[in-house]
């Protein structure tokens, strides 16, 4: 079922195939699913040809891989990153079926993209691809087939060129996108609710193994990556709840605050990224915000991310990309007394710093690190923007508190179902060794029965 070279597709079926062993040696009659499953129904590939600004005529590659839609409509974001390929948007998709089953909402998995290269383009270039982009993709798409969303490199702006485009093409307005403005069917805490949701997650995680580094304590240090909508939201978060934020990073490299970020270093991180700069540019400024902590609020470590930057942490989110976590960087974390690692980012974590967690979870005792996999602690995104449809097809717009408290519960279940089902199929974890569930099995399992 892999193709030839797809090496992330391959990494994110064997991290799902690995855990599901014990269930299907229970349940037999599911294997026939799993071979159903691991292939997507319809994969679109398609060509994006755009003006630039010197009026030349540039040209990339598009997709739409519509994974499985046994739950709902094909559900999941948009990625522009040059590295964008198939083996990447296959083990996006693959993951976005499960995570979105995880939601108990109605939607099925898909994921697509292009290959462009967002960064340094104008936004009359930004526009034109998107409108491009859309020339292809909207045969392929629609309210009740496939609803796509913000990724990588797309965020409000994109979103509203290419439902604009949308709405040109096809002549009538339908709630084909989520992550729309709020001006014009968005849903409020949409662009927080990753970030949000996460951190909902997490406190429940907090609150079973380890409570005395709840949020709202000021000693809990929470090291975090990426400097995009999701670390931004969570790190806004758990400063307001009183946590410690020693951490943000970009492809370029991290800035560490020992004394923590405050709200307004991460809001001047945000007007910085909404213009496209990169962190790089604050190492010029050491942090002299007035608002900071006395003193310079952090360093800037080019080419580094922040794992193995810091001597103390509790819990750990990587919230950047796939695959930003090696196992030597886990090792170093296990060592810097982690005990939750949650994935804000998708895969964010490698194979073999899984391993590393989860040997530390099995081997118990107070040090051990408890691994949440992004399918569950990172389906907030996803769920508002199953809220978004809802919202959408009523043609009527809850308010931030109705949509937050339901973001609320949706991580609650998620995190119980998790709990639960990780419970009942670890095979290392007899409830007579007092060791924490597997919330790797427990999403792998529960997203897969509900799947197939
Ligand atoms: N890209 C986000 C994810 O990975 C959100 C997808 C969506 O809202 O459809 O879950």
């Amino acid at each position: 079922m892999v193709q030839p070279v797809e090496p992330e597709f391959e990494q994110a079926l064997n991290e799902l195939t690995s855990t599901l062993q014990p269930f299907l040696k229970a349940n037999p009659e599911y294997q026939r699913a799993l071979e159903v499953v691991q292939l997507p129904e319809r994969v679109i590939q398609f060509r994006v040809i755009w003006e630039d600004d010197q009026g030349k005529l540039r040209v990339n590659r598009g997709y739409r891989v519509q994974y499985n839609s046994a739950l709902g409509p094909y559900k999941g974001g948009l990625r522009l990153h040059p590295t964008v390929n198939l083996s990447i948007l296959k083990f996006l998709g693959f993951e976005q079926t499960f995570k979105n089953a995880l939601t108990g909402l109605s939607m099925g998995g898909g994921k697509g993209g292009s290959d462009f290269d967002p960064k340094g383009k104008s936004d009359a270039e930004i526009r034109r691809f998107c409108q491009a982009f859309m020339q292809e993709l909207f045969r392929h798409i629609g309210k009740d087939t496939d609803v796509p969303a913000g990724d990588i490199g797309v965020g409000g702006r994109e979103i509203g060129y290419l439902f604009g485009a949308y709405r040109k093409l096809r002549n009538e307005w339908t709630g084909v996108l989520t992550g729309k403005g709020n001006d014009w069917g968005g849903s409020p805490i949409r662009p927080e609710a990753t970030g949000y949701g996460l951190v909902y997650y997490v406190n429940h995680m907090i609150e079973k193994s380890c409570s005395q580094y709840a949020f709202s304590n000021p000693s809990t240090l929470v090291a975090i990556s990426g400097s995009g909508n999701v670390a931004q939201y969570a790190a806004l978060k758990i400063i307001t709840l009183g946590g410690t934020v020693l951490s943000l990073s970009d492809s370029h490299g991290s800035i560490i605050a020992p004394k923590g970020l405050t709200c307004e270093d991460v809001k001047q991180i945000m007007a910085l990224k909404l213009r496209g700069g990169t962190l790089a540019e604050l190492s010029q400024s050491t942090g002299k915000n007035k608002n900071c902590k006395p003193g310079p609020s952090w360093t800037y470590h080019a080419g580094k991310r922040p794992w193995t930057l810091l001597e103390r942490v509790h819990v750990v989110l990587p919230c950047a990309t796939q695959n930003e976590v090696s196992g030597e960087e886990a090792e170093f974390l296990v060592k810097s007394g982690a005990r939750i690692v949650a994935e804000g980012s998708n895969m964010g974590c490698t194979q073999a710093a899984i391993d590393v967690f989860e040997a530390s979870r099995v081997k118990g005792g107070s040090n051990a690190v408890w691994y949440a996999p992004g399918k569950a602690s990172n389906c907030g995104g996803v769920a508002v923007s199953g809220l978004e449809m809802a919202q959408n097809s009523q043609r009527m717009t809850w308010t931030s508190e109705e949509v937050d408290s339901k973001l609320n519960k949706i991580m609650t279940d998620c995190y119980n179902t998790c709990y639960a089902v990780g419970e009942k199929w670890s095979a290392d974890t007899p409830a007579a060794k007092n060791v924490l569930p597997s919330l790797v099995t427990g999403a792998n399992i529960a997203g897969f029965i509900k799947v197939a």
